[in-house]
């Protein structure tokens, strides 16, 4: 890796975590007593004294103020999917006309950030404003800035949910309830809590500044909305996990530092597929947590990407034709005796515990493939998900042969062995034997088992992993909540808790698959075994309202009817709004640039043909190239036609889900049409006319 500094390296230990309020410093700067029920409430789940409120406050204010912070801000996770947050400073006046720096219990706990301006679907008239954040003390506050930042939840004036923390909140509650059931029944009396956690591998581009500002697609909509295919594209396979260039070691240098400071484990960072397409990746942590920090990856790289001349590009599909970026969510659950329910042993046929979990993943995954499907949906991972791209919108588990062959044995009758991986000998003796995983990997799973985890990796770039995580928190509680009812009914837990994994084997199977996802053959072979294939953000998000739905939302306390309608709506809305701009956007560039060009570059040929012909030599080529290039602006034309009559909108309806159909259907194609001129047109025209960066610039030009 780029040489970082070395006095950085040697003070790393010092540095990590130095703007974060962290359990090291809550304990020094807390008496021992107060620090005590702050921990029961973080680590137990017990509701939180107001007194002890006050006591932390006043501690966090100090640490804040001697690092030099002036104000303090509630910062929250609105339906946005990026964070708000609003300063107030700490100033308070004395009667002598000075002032003191001031920070009260009840500010920690409570602010109320006017909550008429951010999206509710329609939980709140704006004549209703007021909205509460409340401190979320599970998640440490931090530095930023000079400003004290406390993770909050975001509520409205009736205590409904307008963010994406609350539901993720209550969805790690809901399962650690219904966990510990079955490990009391399985014989641990230990465990009082289960926590999931997350570690989610953050992909991105990165492109020069100077090139983005001349592109009025990226800065407004994240993607280009035009770009011929360069010459050279990802063919070659030659970036992958390749030399970091100079100025892209340096930034994500800095990215490190800031990070570490906040805190956030960042620990792996290489090279993607793509040209200009990098990975980070932190080591994991709580679900609650890893989603905070995840925000704080994405806020980082893109105000570091500035330090170096370079802009940040976290939209899933900023270039059409080379892969675009996800988000691996790397998801477990753990027992605060220290056990990953998820971890198979050596001997994972006879790890009854193991099974159970496994089983309980296999089975909500199954039944709510949808679920999961919706909370990865957004208008830029439409163009990933279903559209010849890495991951499938078919959701399917891979499990690998290890434990495949595990549940065969269990489905014919029980289990009696656990092929192992064995040793990789490489032929050189100088090379060390290496222990072989019991599983390869598979690349094209959409939910792959990973040895003691599962890789989601549908989730979209840019997008908050709280959604994914609440989905699949709470599917699988509800899995959780039925087999701890059985077990609990049970004679023979021992026999009962076999007889439930049989079962779930045998009637959910159809999930699993081992084989290629990106084929042809597995759609319809997925078709044949009845998962569903939804393969666009309009289509999967009546998922949210539908009874099935709502009742597993519901009966786990993660949202509310209410809550799941918002959401349907806000989310219709956003992706209405997302296609709408990028509609107005392509037609701003087509109107005002590629047009203007093209013609130009027309009348030019058109001059030289003219006084070609006075010397009667005349260019067949010219003439050609002149009939082609006006071919093409006229269609061009009728399409930049088009899309205005399909963006004023006569499909327009005051059903939202219409609304959004109709945004998908008509605009969304005819934009698709318009973009195939425009790309004909780059080919064609003399690259000094050419109004925009190529993609050739954008992705090899850093
Ligand atoms: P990949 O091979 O998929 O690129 P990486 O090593 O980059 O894998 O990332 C794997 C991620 O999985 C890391 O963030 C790692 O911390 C995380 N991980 C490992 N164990 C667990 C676990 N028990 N729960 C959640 N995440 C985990
Ligand atoms: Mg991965």
């Amino acid at each position: 890796m780029a040489k970082e500094p070395l006095v950085l390296q040697e003070s790393l230990e010092n540095t990590f975590a130095s703007n974060v309020f962290s359990d090291a410093a809550t304990r020094t700067r807390l008496p021992k007593n107060i620090y005590k029920m702050l921990r029961r409430t973080i680590d137990d789940g017990l509701p939180l004294d107001p007194a002890v409120a006050d006591i932390v406050a006043n501690a966090m204010k100090d640490w804040a103020i001697e690092k030099g912070a002036t104000h303090f801000t509630h910062w929250f996770q609105p339906m946005t999917g990026i964070t708000a947050e609003k300063h107030d400073s700490f100033i308070s006046p004395t009667p002598d006309g000075r002032v003191i720096m001031e920070f009260s219990g009840k500010e920690l706990i409570k602010g109320e950030p006017d909550a008429s301006s951010f999206p509710s679907g329609g939980l709140r008239s704006t004549f209703e404003a007021r909205g509460y954040t409340a401190w979320d003390c599970t998640s440490p506050a931090f530095l930023k800035d000079n400003t004290l930042c406390i993770p909050t939840a975001f509520c409205s004036y009736t205590g409904e949910a307008l963010d994406k923390k609350t539901p993720l909140l209550r969805s790690m509650q809901a399962l650690s309830k219904e966990a510990v059931r079955i490990l009391r029944l399985l014989g641990n009396t230990k465990v009082t809590r289960v926590t999931t956690t997350v570690g989610p591998e953050q992909e991105y581009f990165v492109i020069d500044k100077k090139l983005y500002e001349k592109r009025l697609d990226l800065i407004l909509t994240g993607r280009t909305l035009f770009g011929a295919k360069p010459p050279k594209g990802q063919e070659l396979e030659d970036h992958y996990f390749g030399n970091l260039k100079e100025r892209i070691a340096k930034f994500m240098a800095e990215v490190d530092q800031e990070l570490w400071k906040l805190g956030v484990l960042a620990k792996t960072k290489h090279n993607e597929v793509a040209p200009a397409q990098h990975e980070l990746a932190p080591i994991y942590t709580t679900t609650n947590i890893a989603t905070d920090h995840n925000q704080l990856v994405m806020e980082t790289m893109r105000k570091v990407a500035g330090h170096y001349g370079l802009v940040c590009l976290l939209h899933e599909k900023p270039f059409a034709g080379v892969n675009g970026s996800g988000k691996h969510n790397n998801w477990s659950m753990s027992t605060n005796d220290g056990q990953n329910l998820l971890e198979p042993g050596n001997t994972p046929h006879d790890n009854e515990q193991f099974l159970l979990f496994l089983a309980a993943v296999i089975q909500a995954v199954d039944e709510y493939a949808d679920v999961l499907r919706v909370s990865t949906a957004n208008p830029g991972n439409d163009h990933r998900l279903g559209a010849n791209e890495a991951p499938p919108a078919i959701i399917s588990i891979f499990l690998g042969e290890q434990l495949t062959d595990i549940l065969e044995q269990i489905e014919n009758g029980g289990a009696t062995s656990s092929k192992v991986g064995g040793e990789l000998k490489l032929g050189v003796t100088t090379l060390p034997a290496l222990p072989k995983d019991s599983t390869d990997r598979n690349r094209t799973s959409p939910f792959a088992f990973t040895g003691n985890k599962f890789e989601f990796r549908m989730v979209g770039s840019s997008a908050s992993i709280a959604e994914p995580n609440t989905a699949l928190n709470t599917i699988v509680a509800e899995i959780l909540s039925r087999i701890a009812s059985r077990l609990e009914k049970a004679k023979d837990v021992d026999t009962e808790a076999q007889n439930i994994v049989t079962e779930i084997v045998k009637k959910h199977k159809r999930i699993i698959y081992n084989g290629n996802n990106y084929t042809d053959d597995w759609v319809k072979e997925a078709e044949k075994r009845g998962l569903p294939n939804i393969k666009s953000t309009v289509a999967a998000i009546p998922t949210l309202i539908s009874e099935k739905t709502v009742k597993v939302y519901e009966k786990h306390g993660v949202l509310s009817k209410a809550e799941m309608h918002s959401r349907y709506e806000i989310f219709l809305e956003a992706y209405i709004k997302t296609i709408n701009i990028e509609a107005l956007t392509m037609l701003d560039m087509a109107k005002r640039q590629i047009l203007p060009a093209s013609l130009e570059y027309a009348g030019k040929i058109a001059a030289t043909l003219s006084s070609l012909k006075t010397v009667a030599s005349k260019s067949s080529t010219a003439d050609k190239l002149l009939a082609e290039l006006t071919s093409t602006i006229d269609s061009f034309g009728k399409n930049i036609e088009a899309l205005e009559a399909a963006s004023a909108g006569n499909g327009h309806s005051n059903d939202v889900l219409k609304h959004a159909e109709y945004y998908r259907d008509v605009v969304f194609t005819t934009m698709a049409k318009l973009r195939v001129d425009g790309d004909k047109l780059e080919m064609m025209v003399d690259a000094n006319i050419w109004p925009l960066p190529t993609y050739a610039d954008l992705l090899f030009r850093v």
